[in-house]
């Protein structure tokens, strides 16, 4: 079984943090920066303003991530390296918005001189030198302003533009249940930073021209399950565009459906190989972390994911039923008629 996800705050958030610009300040060696599989608005954005504030510390900074394509603007050419084969001597690792260490990407966590796990996932098994880690935060990106605050980093608007970009994407363009008057005035401090906001939005939606016809086709997909509560759409292999759109820019799909009229859970699957990448989004208290963990995934409350090895879509789409069916019973708000 999976541990239980911890959720609740860390007292100790304040010292922890402290104590992490406290290590980087005085870091003479080199300083990478990695981030989980699949990269997000929030890893992509939180890995660039971390970078860029150490950087401007004049740190030795290596930043390991591969952003999908929507996301790959916020990069300067040459900013980011696909992978770190091997850690230097003497490094000091920052792993940002990755809840347990096989999600990882772009490097080895193995060989760090100290390692800093900066993240705002329950699901998070705390490990590192400094964990510091705050559930509560909408994103890890919030995290990290406060990281580079307490580094006394002057803010740029290269700096406070992923840093924001960080804050939108995991809040769903300020929509989700985490939006709340801290995410707001954090988002209205990065604005003063010199963001270009309305320019920052839109681009953040511009996506290739083959993604609008993978859309259609997975939308095709939609059914609805337990009494109206769940909707469900499948992305399979053959729906991949052939070239352009990569399958990376499908990551707000299951943000579409959540939208249809009394769903509770809405959930993507995603053919992977042999895989099935399971996307899936609650609203009023009924939680994705649960049904995910499951799974045997993880994430919040209300957006989590699971990659269920060796089954096709069939048998994820039955387990994925199954488990969002225990969820709602557990939540007394399993329909009647389910
Ligand atoms: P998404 O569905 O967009 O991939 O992920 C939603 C949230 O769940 C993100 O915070 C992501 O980090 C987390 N997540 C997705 N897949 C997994 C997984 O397989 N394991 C864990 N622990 N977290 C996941
Ligand atoms: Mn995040």
């Amino acid at each position: 079984m999976a541990p239980l996800p911890d959720n609740s705050p860390d007292p100790a958030y304040r010292e922890k943090l402290g104590e992490a610009a406290r290590v980087a300040r005085s870091w003479d060696g080199p300083i990478v920066v990695l981030s989980h599989v699949d990269p997000d608005g929030d890893a992509v954005g939180s890995c660039l303003a971390l970078s860029r504030a150490l950087r401007a510390l004049g740190k030795d900074v290596t930043v390991a991530t591969a952003p999908p394509r929507y996301l790959r603007f916020l990069a300067r050419e040459g900013e980011l390296v696909d992978e770190v084969p091997a850690l230097p001597e003497g490094t000091l690792l920052f792993v940002l918005d990755v809840a347990d260490l096989p999600r990882v990407a772009g490097g080895p966590v193995e060989g760090a001189a100290f390692t800093v796990n900066i993240d705002h996932h329950g699901t998070n098994d705390r490990f590192g030198d400094i964990a510091v880690v705050q559930p509560g935060k909408a994103a890890t990106a919030l995290l990290v302003k406060e990281l580079i605050e307490e580094l006394g980093v002057s803010w740029t608007p290269q700096i406070a533009t992923p840093c924001l970009t960080g804050i939108i994407t995991d809040t769903g363009n300020f929509r989700f249940a985490n939006t709340s008057r801290e995410v707001l005035e954090a988002a209205g401090e990065l604005l003063d930073h010199g963001v270009d906001y309305v320019w920052l939005t839109d681009r953040l939606q511009w996506r290739h021209p083959d993604y609008f016809r993978t859309l259609g086709r997975v939308m095709e997909t939609v059914e609805f399950g337990l009494g109206g509560a769940l909707v469900l759409a499948r992305y399979t292999a053959d729906m991949k565009p052939v070239s352009g759109a990569e399958e990376d820019d499908s990551d707000d799909f299951v943000g579409i459906i959540r939208y249809a009229e009394g769903v509770l859970v809405a959930a993507l699957l995603k053919e992977r190989g042999p895989d099935v990448k399971v996307s899936v989004r609650t609203r009023d208290g009924v939680s994705a972390q649960a049904i995910c963990v499951e799974l045997g995934g993880g994430g919040h409350v209300a957006a989590a994911g699971a990659t269920i090895r060796g089954v096709d879509m069939d048998e994820a789409r039955r387990r994925l039923v199954e488990a969002a069916r225990r969820e709602l019973e557990r939540q007394g708000k399993l329909p009647v008629d389910a």
